[in-house]
């Protein structure tokens, strides 16, 4: 019944629209930047696209809740971070009049900047529409040029509705080979609606690229199969998804990439397996983290659960309370994954 048709196009624009930005604080502040341990430019990108992200939900579906993962505190006591970040967000506009004037509202002044920065501090949950963002996800890719992503979801009494993921640095070719060292400067726009299939289109800088339906590589022979993993050891336990590959029979070595760009680029059948074994026994995982990629893989024909085989469960709060890792495969070979996962997990317990 509901087609979702409104939430979409806003998501797209605003996501697009947020791009702007963040390759923009890119261009300006990060790219030839000498001492990478500066974190500001991720810091004005990330603020920055919460901001321009959440002015257009709240314009369009101002009841809606919306989970975010910045909050304004260290913009308050920092001015002179809190005026770098406005001249950015004040200088982003969609190209396409007609576009721009879709999303609608506008930030007026440095305080609505604040205001709406503060709007993402609902606790998530199982009741009402409630969205959730990462304005960049994938920071250290961000910094270096590499893989990053502006994550926008909208999940229903729980559940993922609509998932919109930006990717400036991948390429537009959904065949084009998954390498760790891809970075087109063109950039891709994936979304999915549930039900309603999943989509590539170019990114662009006003009204929206014409899409086409992608889908996961139809998989039968798991020796041709590649994996993804994140590159942030930290993150996800490298050696448990290498003693996994192996058992599976994957000859390829892994490809390394930050942010949710991992779960695009195995929708549209770029690479096939996305393992996120954990590393920590205490460590929750972030709703914004997964919803537009869980989505997307799953309209384009996969399947996403945690480490157990057990749904991923987004109704729970801010975090994936209930669940450990994260495994997204073809649908007809997940239950084989799944399968070796819990193996090698056992066997590690056991040692
Ligand atoms: P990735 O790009 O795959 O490395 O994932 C990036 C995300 O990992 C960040 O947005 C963080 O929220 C999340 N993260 C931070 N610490 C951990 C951890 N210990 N385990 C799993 N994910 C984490
Ligand atoms: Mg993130």
């Amino acid at each position: 019944m509901a087609s979702f048709a409104k939430e979409l196009l806003i998501a797209q624009l605003a996501v697009q629209r947020a791009t702007l930005l963040t390759k923009r604080v890119f261009n300006e502040t990060a790219k030839g930047a000498v001492d990478k341990s500066d974190k500001s430019p991720v810091t004005i990108g990330d603020f920055g696209a919460q901001a321009l992200i959440i002015s257009a939900l709240h314009a369009n579906f101002p009841d809606d809740e919306i989970v975010a993962e910045e909050e304004s505190s260290l913009l308050r006591e920092k001015a002179s971070l809190r005026d770098q970040i406005w001249e950015f967000v004040r200088g982003v506009k969609l190209s396409d009049d007609e576009a721009e004037a879709t999303i609608g509202g506008g930030i007026k002044s440095e305080e609505d900047m604040l205001k709406y920065i503060d709007m993402g501090a609902s606790k998530g949950g199982r009741q009402g529409r409630i969205w959730c963002i990462d304005p960049i996800d994938g920071t250290k890719g961000f910094l270096r040029g590499g893989q990053y992503a502006v994550c926008l979801g909208l999940m229903v009494d729980g559940d993922v509705k609509v998932g919109v993921l930006g990717c400036p640095n991948l390429p537009v070719d959904d065949t084009a080979p998954l390498t760790a060292d891809i970075a087109s400067g063109h950039g891709v726009l994936f979304s999915a609606v549930k039900g309603q299939g999943a989509t590539s289109r170019p990114l662009g800088d006003g009204s929206l690229a014409e899409g086409k339906a992608i889908s996961m590589r139809p998989l039968t022979d798991m020796s041709k199969a590649s994996f993804c993993e994140s590159v942030e050891a930290g993150h996800s336990a490298h050696g448990d998804q290498a003693a996994i590959s192996e058992k599976l029979g994957i000859t390829a070595p892994s490809v390394r990439m930050d942010s949710q760009a991992k779960y695009a680029s195995i929708a549209r059948g770029a690479g096939d397996v996305y393992l996120r074994l954990p590393v920590s026994a205490t460590y929750q995982e972030k709703i914004w983290d997964h919803a537009a990629g869980y989505l997307i893989v799953k309209e384009a024909g996969g399947e996403v659960t945690d480490a157990n085989g057990k749904a991923l469960d987004f109704g729970i709060g801010r975090t994936l309370a209930e669940n450990k890792g994260v495994v997204a495969a073809p649908a007809s070979v997940h239950g084989e994954v799944i399968r070796v996962v819990k193996e090698v997990l056992a066997k590690k317990a056991a040692a």
